[in-house]
């Protein structure tokens, strides 16, 4: 009875020291360091843009952070050396085709050469190559997200759109403030003086609030990017 009770005894002791031990363990630290991390994605459609691109990116200077440009083509041809900067900076460069037309309207061919042409410009001035797309106005269909995964392209959308392109400052900072949440993918235009003027705010705002800021790949590379919306028909 007594040999039992020690037995009971020892082993207890021994569980109270293997859970000590996981709790010190650098492996445990570790584990809890990033199980609270919130990670988030600014993503920039319609650039380069030659007044708004030098602002955003000193903004993103400033504040340190990486967000993700989704470039169209015929900017780009016109402003090359804007499209090298943000590469310089260290931001990811993704495509929103080349002239910014509704997919949906589009032949299978005109679909692909409205990627392809970006890609390539995109590959021969910074050297990357970029299969990531985001569809124009958030237009598409099966056919699009088909036809464009054939040719290993791969669609992205948002999961935060403060329609940045009609509202003021005030309300997109609002909309994005409320509405964001670990993983989320926040759209943002490279153009509107109003997201200019949001974008500090809503940076702070969310650094208050613990959230780091990363590219969308790196987001989704981390298996984060769960509130994004996925391509739907
Ligand atoms: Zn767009």
């Amino acid at each position: 009875m007594r040999n039992a009770e020690q037995t009971r005894n020892r082993r207890g002791t021994r569980m109270w020291f293997l859970l000590l031990l996981i709790t010190l363990s650098p492996y445990h630290l570790i584990t809890c360091l990033h199980c609270d991390d919130k990670i988030i994605s600014l993503t920039f459609h319609d650039g380069p843009n030659p007044k708004s691109t030098p602002q955003l990116l000193k903004i993103l200077d400033d504040a340190n952070i990486k967000a993700t440009f989704f470039v169209v083509g015929k900017m780009v041809e016109k402003y090359p050396e804007l499209l090298r900067e943000i590469h310089k900076r260290g931001h990811q460069i993704a495509n929103h085709t080349y002239n910014h037309k509704n997919l949906k309207t589009l032949s299978t061919t005109e679909v692909i050469s409205e990627l392809s042409r970006t890609r390539l410009l995109i590959k021969d001035i910074t050297g990357v190559d970029s299969y990531l797309y985001t569809p124009p106005g958030g237009q598409y269909n099966s056919r699009v997200i088909k036809e464009a995964n054939s040719c290993g392209y791969k669609m992205a959308l948002w999961s935060v759109f403060p329609e940045d392109h009609r509202n003021p400052s005030p309300i997109i900072y609002e909309k994005v403030i409320t509405t964001s949440r670990d993983g989320s993918v926040v759209l943002l235009h490279n153009g509107p003086p109003d997201t200019i003027d949001a974008l500090p705010k809503i940076i702070e705002k969310l650094k208050a609030r613990d959230f780091k800021f990363t590219t969308l790949s790196e987001l989704l590379t981390q298996g984060k990017g769960k509130h994004i919306v996925y391509p739907r028909d």
